[in-house]
């Protein structure tokens, strides 16, 4: 394995605000940070934060920078103002961001003095989005391993499903795991804090998204154990993940087949169509969401395609060991990033296929690449079956497109 530690073309862990603020629906997410965060929030999320403002930012002018004290001062204000006008707000979540004053801000301890003064109502957490501590994807890790320590303890055996899924995924996974006779299930981040979640030594959890590590330390630290398995991308991945939960709980083989049999035949069928596009050609993966292994394990065994290097931006073997474990030998599997050197070695590579972050994505389009936006994958509904076909077909659509524009040059 290769690992890289230089410079690297990601987005921050404030982009996980956009998604983290659909699914937890009584929570709001206050950045403490410069202008800059605020227009990545406001320019990535566009017309929601109109529609449904439940983030905003607590802009520290240079002024308050200048003393820390009133840099509290002013945290604490605008907590005041936020929670007065917005009594649907359960839980509040400070976020910290790059801007040296703001990493000097002691959160934590603000945190605590603001939970002391809104319990029972509000909840106050802090983690950090920042650019220098984060990727993208961490930005939902440090969100999830926030709420961990605060839960409750329970000695029941429980099932904790852990990662942000849309709401109609989530549907599905749960009406699966119920026709398996799997439970009682629980779900983290849950949608509001009336469904909050107990953990304790009888607890076994499941992750749906690989980028979540802290939250996996922090689980485990609260005495829970983690069901290791492939991530449910694809007929293939779905299954092992379904199947590995079903071992976990004794649920009878004849059972986990006739709940699966239906609906991993449609995923294949969806699949089959979806993929022909792809099958043959070659894919090379730049690290930016952590969700290139288990993707590569799907394009490589379900779609035909042949992968030339994977890059992840952290590889833990508690997480991606299962999806490693099945990826054909081959690709060169890289950890962290040298951009220049491995802009490089794509270039001496010429993959059919680019999987990168937005900052490469031109970059390398015009140098004739067909690239496929790494965050695209973070948005779009793309686990459990009814969506393995989705997935295929969002990683044809560039090369589609490429043959399109090619037909229509000569
Ligand atoms: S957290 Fe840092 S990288 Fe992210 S928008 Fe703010 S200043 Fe930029």
């Amino acid at each position: 394995m290769l690992k890289q530690r230089g410079q690297r073309e990601v987005f921050c862990g404030l982009t996980g605000i956009i998604w983290l603020h659909r699914k937890i629906q009584d929570a709001f997410f206050l950045v403490v940070g410069s202008r800059t965060c605020a227009h990545l929030l406001q320019s990535a999320a566009g017309v929601m934060i109109f529609a449904e403002p439940r983030f905003g930012t607590a802009i520290l002018e240079e002024a308050d920078l200048a003393g820390l004290k009133d840099a509290q001062a002013e945290l604490d204000r605008t907590v005041e103002e936020l929670l007065a006008r917005r009594p649907d707000i359960r839980q509040l979540f400070l976020v910290g961001s790059c801007p040296s004053e703001v990493i000097k801000l002691d959160l934590n301890r603000a945190a605590e003095r603001l939970t002391q003064t809104y319990a029972p109502r509000v909840r106050v957490l802090e983690y950090s989005g920042s650019g220098i501590e984060t990727t993208f994807t961490q930005g939902e890790d440090a969100c999830l391993a926030a709420m961990v320590p605060v839960l409750p303890s329970t000695d029941a055996r429980e099932l904790i499903v852990v990662g942000a899924l849309p709401d109609v995924v989530e549907d599905q996974m749960v009406a699966l795991l119920t026709d398996l006779g799997i439970g009682p299930l629980r779900i983290l981040p849950a949608r509001t804090i009336e469904d909050e979640i107990a953990v304790g030594p009888n607890t076994v959890f499941a992750l749906t998204q690989p980028f979540l590590g802290d939250t996996h330390a922090a689980l485990i630290r609260r005495g829970a154990r983690h069901i290791a398995a492939p991530f449910p991308f694809g007929e293939e991945g779905t299954t092992a993940w379904l199947s590995a939960i079903a071992e976990e709980f004794n649920i009878p083989r004849a059972l986990f087949d006739r709940v699966t049999e239906a609906p991993r035949r449609r995923a294949r069928q969806a699949i089959s169509q979806a993929a022909v596009p792809l099958n043959d050609k070659s894919v090379f993966f730049f690290p930016d969401s952590q969700l290139e292994i288990p993707l590569a394990r799907f394009l490589t065994r379900e779609c035909g395609m042949t992968a030339l290097e994977v890059g992840s931006p952290y590889i833990h073997d508690a997480l991606h060991g299962p999806d490693l474990d099945l990826l054909p030998t081959g690709p060169q599997i890289s950890e962290g990033q040298d951009v220049d050197l491995q802009l490089d070695r794509c270039r001496a590579a010429h993959p059919d296929l680019t999987v990168c972050g937005l900052g490469l994505a031109n970059p390398l389009e015009a140098d004739g690449f067909a690239t496929k936006w790494a965050i695209e994958l973070v948005f779009t509904p793309v686990h459990f079956y009814e969506q393995a076909g989705d997935l295929a077909a969002l990683f044809a659509r560039p090369l589609r497109r490429k043959s399109i524009l090619k037909v229509a040059a000569e």
